[in-house]
Parts: structure tokens; C-alpha cells; sequence
């Protein structure tokens, strides 16, 4: 998808094509919330969902692995709006599972629908025709990301500034190997906020901190923060929580909390680089 195009103006394709792979019944691909927040901060939440389309039969997976971290961010989707009202920012979250399509992938990348995941193999995506992977692009991608992107140019439309804040979660253990961070911060072309939140957050009592690790930001493995924010010139950070910190109620209030208050610190310090 190209970002400058035009959000809503092919509405009646779109909604058709929504209408090829999900029911009425079925949750919409967006939530989007608070759009009238004060904050300079807009948050985004690409794998906060783990819904499957009914059409696509459980990807053929067993159900177990549908709760699994192969499907969704655990937990951050609940950081995510609880931030929100803390920070009165708005935020999006997306509903439907990374195993349907990765939010967070550039479409053309093979992975973005995935035949495996860790050491998953996903039936239902196995050797889909370009029109099966257009119809997902169409449904549950492009309604995520035209959201943004219009959300963007109207806060600029408006005079508002922007900070993309991209939420994830990241499972304890991967492959076999356990992860000592309890968070991360990842960055690409731009490392000024991220190096600000890294600094604060390696300050607070027993917390392991990632600098761009586990995972870094990169075209390839990220879309969200490259095309919204580093095409924009957009200040972000892209912030991983280790999913054991967020599984219950009192770790999601924990870390909203400790994001509401560091993230505007972390803004102060970058404006005055
Ligand atoms: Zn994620």
C-alpha cells in the first residue's frame, strides 16, 4: 500500500472486499479510539488481535495455537488502551491475528502471510493465490493502515504534532531460548526518542532493558513505523514488553502506568536535543 493514498476513496471496493472474507457478524479489523486525545502521542497496536476470519476455517491450526504468541501480541492491547486514558492519546489496535496477515509487514514480503511461524506450519496460508492474499490485504490490512494514515494528515491538517508510539509484546521464550529483557526499545532511521525512553526506562529498579533487541526495526521486518512515522519525519518508538509482564491485569496497569509517566519524559528530552 502506498501511504499517500487517498484513505476512503475507494470505499465501495473496500467494503467489498471486506464483505469477501468477513461476516456482519464478525469484528471489524479496526478498533480505533479517542481520536479527540490531547496527547501528542498516537498509539498503535498492530498484534493486538487473535481473531481468525470464520471463512478461513482456523488457518487449519488446532486451537491451542491460535492463543499462542505465533497469533497475536499477549497482552498489549490492554497496555495499549489503558495508556490511552492515561495519556488521553488515541490509539488503534488491530483485531485480527498476525497468522491472517502481519499488520506489521510490508504486503510484497512473503511472510507477511506466513507458511511458518517459529516452528508453527500454518495450513490455511500454504501456496495462496495472489487473489487469496489480496482479498486479506484488502480486508484486515489496508483498513488498519489507511486508518492511520488518515488519522495522521488530519492531525496535521489541524496543526497537531505526531509521536508514533508502535506497542508489541514478545514471547519469554523463542526457539528454545529465554530472553533475559523485560522490555525493549527498537528504532531504525531515527533513534532519538527511543534512546531517551531507553535511558529511562534502564533507570527503573530490576528492569533488563533491550536496545533494539530482540528484534531491531528494519523495511523488511517492520511497516508501521517506517511508513508512518520515518516517511512522515515523524518523531517514534517502537516498544516491546516481555509477554510474562503483561499476561494478568495488575502487569498491564504496571506497565501503562510506567509508560504514561516515562513517555512524556522521554518527549521532553528529545525536544530539547
Ligand atoms: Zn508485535
Amino acid at each position: 500500500m502506498d501511504c499517500r493514498d487517498e484513505p476512503g476513496s475507494d470505499g465501495q471496493s473496500l467494503q467489498t472486499a471486506s464483505e469477501a472474507l468477513l461476516d456482519p457478524d464478525e469484528p471489524k479489523p479496526v478498533i480505533f479510539d479517542n481520536e479527540a486525545g490531547r496527547s501528542v502521542f498516537f498509539l498503535t497496536c498492530d498484534h493486538a488481535g487473535r481473531a481468525i476470519p470464520r471463512r478461513l476455517d482456523g488457518l487449519g491450526l488446532p486451537e491451542q495455537e491460535a492463543w499462542r504468541h505465533i497469533a497475536w501480541d499477549i497482552g498489549i492491547g490492554e497496555v495499549a488502551q489503558q495508556l490511552s486514558r492515561l495519556l488521553d492519546a488515541a490509539v488503534i489496535l488491530q483485531t485480527y491475528s498476525r497468522l491472517v496477515i502481519d499488520c506489521n509487514r510490508d504486503p510484497k514480503v512473503p511472510s507477511s502471510i506466513p507458511e511458518i511461524s517459529e516452528t508453527t506450519e500454518i495450513p490455511g496460508n500454504r501456496g495462496l493465490t495472489e487473489g487469496a492474499r489480496t482479498v486479506r490485504i484488502d480486508a484486515v490490512f489496508r483498513p488498519y493502515h489507511d486508518t492511520i494514515a488518515a488519522v495522521l494528515e488530519r492531525r496535521t491538517a489541524a496543526g497537531r504534532a505526531s509521536v508514533l508510539v508502535a506497542l508489541h509484546s514478545f514471547t519469554p521464550v523463542f526457539k528454545g531460548v529465554a530472553r533475559p529483557w523485560h522490555a525493549a526499545v527498537l528504532y531504525n532511521r531515527d533513534p532519538r526518542l527511543a534512546r531517551s525512553l531507553f535511558k529511562l526506562l534502564s533507570a527503573e529498579a530490576g528492569l533488563v532493558v533491550g536496545d533494539n533487541e530482540p528484534y531491531a526495526v528494519s523495511d523488511l521486518t517492520d511497516y508501521t513505523v517506517p511508513v508512518h512515522a520515518e516517511r512522515r519525519g515523524l518523531p517514534y518508538v517502537e516498544i516491546e514488553i516481555r509477554q510474562d509482564q503483561i499476561t494478568e491485569p495488575a502487569g498491564q496497569v504496571a506497565w501503562a502506568e510506567r509508560l504514561a509517566r516515562l513517555l512524556p519524559a522521554a518527549y521532553a528530552q528529545f525536544l530539547r536535543q
